[in-house]
């Protein structure tokens, strides 16, 4: 029956971990997201289930059932009630909170589990191969937990920037710390791991600590960097757990989360021209001062009949969505307009940045909500080359992802990251609120362009108006 119930769990696994591949396989596109999701979730559940019916220890079941399904009860109708009630703008915050809890759990493992390495003799002997995954996952774990909780408040807007050049120098010394404590505690071999506890109770406080520091400096326009970052990092601390109780789930779902996130690092930092190696030293967002270029001209209003007149008689319209339009929710009204300019043999598209809004793939996730054609979105680089023929170039909510200083300011904090270049459109319509700033907190030369005339107002009524407006003709 043991070796059955083995060879079933074996099997379970793989299940679960085939549904994760193909989950993840169905996040590419948004038409199948949702499915992805569900099917990947399916498969966490399928591989739970499997390990408390099949999993033996020295012959003997999972203890304790009881309470492990009242925490997965209580956790499923706490997380349910918080994704039911959450805000699409506060949905990065989210992600960083949950990426957090992963990061807790690698960590919180590993410190449970380093007492009983070697068995339950007193004088146990430390593997090196046990004791090297559970010190990674407890250290990449705490980093990752402190980290995202530092960049929920940030994205939540009650943590504040900490930029110094000290903070460069503290880092290192900490992750010289971490390095020196992690191998003398490798080095101890046969001992009784009981009596080293000490050393990762303070190996799991520097690590935490050492999480706080390395995103406090991080700011401005740099934030999508360091989430998927430590997204990564607690894949691969979750990878570790995997190793460490030999569950292939574990590992392959550590895996697959731990390489998703290291590939979108590559690519927001490709995406914000900035280098890993600046993000890891957490010397991350441009110069400390990030002086800007004055801005020169007069802002320009456009009355809602003059836009009308202007989008419905063009040929070519790009939009370029920015958080304002998720913070208005006017995915839909915008994608309304879209549709009207569409009947009428406009040739509408969107330019979209990488890191738009406020989470990766946050504009993709807006549009798709609002059903707009996947083929109309355009990603910055293959639209940019076109802009100098787009007839009118709608900003709805954008800023720092239209802020030409990024191109020619070297002293501005976003300098070098590659933007969408809606200065190059014959006509420029940019609709926000009034002149507040973006994420990066600057100013945008943009906006007194001789070609830019401003929409005042809330995205939402905005467009509302001017779908009325454009009816009309
Ligand atoms: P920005 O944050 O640069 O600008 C948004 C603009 O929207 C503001 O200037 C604001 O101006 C306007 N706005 C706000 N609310 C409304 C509303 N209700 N109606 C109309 N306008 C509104 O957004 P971008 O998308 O251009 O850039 C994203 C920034 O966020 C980048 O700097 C990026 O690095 C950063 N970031 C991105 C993350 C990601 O993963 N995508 C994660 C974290 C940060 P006003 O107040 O005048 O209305």
């Amino acid at each position: 029956m043991n070796f059955i119930g083995t060879y079933i769990l074996e099997i379970s696994y793989i299940i679960a971990s085939v549904l994760f591949i193909f989950g993840l396989k169905m996040l590419s596109h948004p038409l199948t997201a949702r499915r992805g999701n569900l099917l990947a979730a399916f498969g966490m559940t399928f591989a739970i289930v499997a390990t408390i019916l099949w999993h033996r220890h020295n012959n003997e079941r999972i203890h304790n059932v009881g309470y492990i399904l009242t925490a997965i009860m209580a956790g499923l109708v706490v997380g349910w009630l918080i994704a039911v009630k959450v805000k699409m703008t506060a949905m990065p915050q989210l992600v960083s909170f949950f990426n957090g809890m992963g990061g807790a759990c690698a960590a919180l493992i590993s410190l449970m589990e380093f007492p009983h390495l070697g068995g339950e003799s007193h004088l146990a002997i430390m593997f090196h191969g046990e004791v090297l995954a559970i010190i990674l996952a407890m250290v990449i774990g705490s980093v990752s937990f402190a980290g995202s909780m530092i960049a929920f408040g940030k994205l939540d807007g009650w943590i504040k920037d900490w930029k110094s050049p000290v903070i460069r120098v503290i880092n290192i010394c900490f992750l010289l710390i971490i390095i020196a404590l992690a191998t003398y505690i490798m080095s101890r071999g046969e001992v009784d791991p009981r009596g080293e506890m000490i050393w990762m109770y303070i190996l799991i406080g520097i690590a935490l600590v050492y999480g706080v520091f390395f995103v406090m400096p991080i700011g401005g326009a740099d934030m999508p960097v360091v989430i998927s970052l430590l997204n990564s990092f607690t894949g691969v601390a979750a990878a570790m757990g995997g190793f460490l109780y030999n569950n292939q789930a574990m590992l392959t779902g550590g895996i697959l989360v731990g390489s998703a996130g290291t590939i979108l690092t590559i690519l927001m930092c490709k995406a914000m021209n900035r280098s890993l190696g600046n993000v890891i030293l957490g010397a991350f967002g441009g110069s400390v001062a990030g002086s800007a270029m004055e801005v020169a001209g007069n802002i320009k209003e456009i009355t809602l009949s003059d836009a009308s007149v202007l989008l419905n008689y063009s040929q070519k319209v790009v939009i370029i969505p920015g958080y304002g339009l998720a913070a208005a929710q006017a995915q839909h009204i915008c994608s309304e307009l879209d549709e009207m300019l569409t009947e009428r043999g406009v040739d509408v598209k969107y330019a979209i940045h990488p890191v738009a809004g406020r989470m990766p793939g946050h504009m993709n996730v807006l549009l798709a909500e609002a059903d707009v054609p996947y083929e109309k979105l355009m990603e910055m680089d293959d639209i940019n080359p076109s802009m100098p023929n787009v007839d009118v170039a709608v900003i709805i909510g954008a800023n720092d992802v239209v802020n030409p200083a990024a191109l020619d300011d070297p002293a501005s904090p976003i300098y070098g990251m590659p933007i969408v270049n809606a200065h190059e459109a014959k006509n420029i319509i940019v609709m926000k609120r009034g002149m507040g700033k973006g994420y990066a907190a600057i100013e945008n030369n943009l906006f007194y362009n001789d070609k830019t005339r401003m929409l005042f107002g809330n995205a939402k009524d905005t467009l509302q108006k001017l779908v009325g407006e454009i009816k009309n003709l």
